[in-house]
C-alpha cells in the first residue's frame, strides 16, 4: 500500500465518520437504476426505518405524506433530469405512523459526457422550524382577528364595520337590492356609569352586545360596536319593513334582560334608541351619506323621549 492510498483510506474513513455523526442524513441514489446506494444510519434514529429498508426511490416516495407526494416526486424528478441542484420540504412517515417535516437538499452528479450519474443529498429534520412557522401563522391569524374585534365586548369593531359596509354597499349597488342599517345608542348611559360605576358600566356593555348580537339571524347580517355605547347592524337584502322588525326585536331582547337603571328618566330598566334606514344604492350614492341619515334618525329617536325607533325621516 502506497502512502497516497493509505491517506485516501484514512480520508474516506474520516469522511464517513463525519457524515454519519452529523444530524443531517446523507444519501446517494444511482440515476440509472433509481436505487439507493447509500443512506446514512442516522435515518433510523429520525424515522425509525432501518437503512437497509431504503432500497429504491419508491420506498422514498411511499414514505411521504400523500398530500406532498405528487408534487415532490414530480419536482425532484424534473429537476434531476435537467441536472439542476434542488431542495424540497415534505412530510416523511416514521415507523410510528407519524409525519416528520424534512428538507431534502439534492446535488446532481453528472458524468463526463454530461449525463446524470447519480443524486447525492442530505435530509434535514425541520420539524421544529415548521412548528415555529405554524405557530407564527396561527398568531398572525389571531392578530388579524383581534384587530377586527372590539376588545371589551368581543363583537366586531368599528374597523370591521367600515370594511363590511363597503363590501355590502357595493353588493347592493350591483344586485339592486335594498340594504338596511340600524344604529343603536344606549339611553342615559352616562347616568348608568354615574349610578353603578364604570366597571359595572363595562359589564353592562358586554351584556348588551351579547343580547343584541342575537337580534339578526340571517347569515350575512352583521353586528358591531360602533363606538362607546353605540352599536350598529348591517342587514343586506333587507327591506324597510323587515329592518324595522329587527329593530323591534332589539328593543324586546334588551327589555327581557331587565337590566336595572334607576337613574334613567326613560325607564327603570336599561333601554336603547334606534335609527333605521333602508336604501337601494345607485352608482352615485356614497355609504357615508346613508350612515349620516340613519344617525340623524337615531338622534330624532333621542329627541322623541328615547326608548324608541325612528325609521322614517321625521324632519
Ligand atoms: P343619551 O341617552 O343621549 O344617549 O345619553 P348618554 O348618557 O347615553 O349619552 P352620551 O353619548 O352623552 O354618553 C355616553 C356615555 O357612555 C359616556 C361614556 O362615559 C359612556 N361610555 C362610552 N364608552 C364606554 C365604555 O367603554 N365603558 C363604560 N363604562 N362607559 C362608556
Ligand atoms: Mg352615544
Ligand atoms: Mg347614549
Amino acid at each position: 500500500m502506497t502512502d497516497t492510498t493509505n491517506k485516501l483510506e484514512i480520508d474516506s474513513d474520516v469522511y464517513k465518520t463525519l457524515l454519519e455523526s452529523t444530524r443531517a442524513i446523507p444519501w446517494k441514489i444511482d440515476w440509472s437504476t433509481l436505487k439507493f446506494t447509500y443512506v446514512g444510519p442516522q435515518i433510523e434514529q429520525l424515522l425509525g426505518w432501518a437503512p437497509s429498508s431504503w432500497v429504491s426511490v419508491e420506498d422514498w416516495a411511499a414514505r411521504m405524506h400523500p398530500e406532498d407526494r405528487a408534487w415532490v416526486v414530480d419536482y425532484c424528478v424534473a429537476q434531476s433530469r435537467s441536472g439542476t441542484d434542488h431542495e424540497a420540504d415534505y412530510r416523511a412517515l416514521n415507523s410510528d405512523g407519524e409525519y416528520v417535516w424534512i428538507r431534502d437538499v439534492v446535488h446532481v452528479v453528472r458524468k463526463e459526457n454530461g449525463e446524470v450519474d447519480s443524486l447525492i443529498g442530505f435530509m434535514f429534520d425541520i420539524s421544529e422550524r415548521k412548528k415555529t412557522e405554524e405557530k407564527l401563522i396561527t398568531l398572525q391569524k389571531e392578530l388579524e382577528e383581534l384587530s377586527f374585534k372590539d376588545g371589551l365586548t368581543g363583537v366586531a369593531n368599528r374597523r370591521m364595520f367600515d370594511t363590511i359596509m363597503e363590501v355590502e354597499w357595493t353588493n347592493a349597488q350591483r344586485s339592486n337590492q335594498p340594504l338596511s342599517l340600524i344604529m343603536l345608542d344606549i339611553d342615559y348611559f352616562k347616568q348608568y356609569n354615574d349610578r353603578y360605576g364604570h366597571i359595572q358600566g363595562d359589564d353592562c356593555l358586554k351584556r348588551v352586545a351579547r343580547v343584541l348580537s342575537s337580534a339578526a339571524t340571517r347569515s350575512r347580517d352583521f353586528f358591531a360596536r360602533f363606538g362607546g355605547e353605540e352599536f350598529v347592524l348591517v342587514l343586506p337584502e333587507t327591506d324597510e319593513q323587515s329592518a324595522r322588525k329587527v329593530a323591534e326585536r332589539c328593543r324586546k331582547l334588551l327589555f327581557k334582560e331587565q337590566i336595572p337603571h334607576e337613574n334613567s328618566p326613560a325607564s327603570h330598566v336599561l333601554t336603547v334608541s334606534l335609527g333605521v334606514g333602508t336604501m337601494v344604492p345607485t352608482r352615485k350614492d356614497e355609504p357615508m351619506a346613508f350612515i349620516d341619515e340613519v344617525d340623524r334618525r337615531l338622534y330624532q329617536a333621542k329627541q322623541k323621549g328615547r326608548n324608541t325607533i325612528v325609521s322614517r325621516n321625521q324632519a
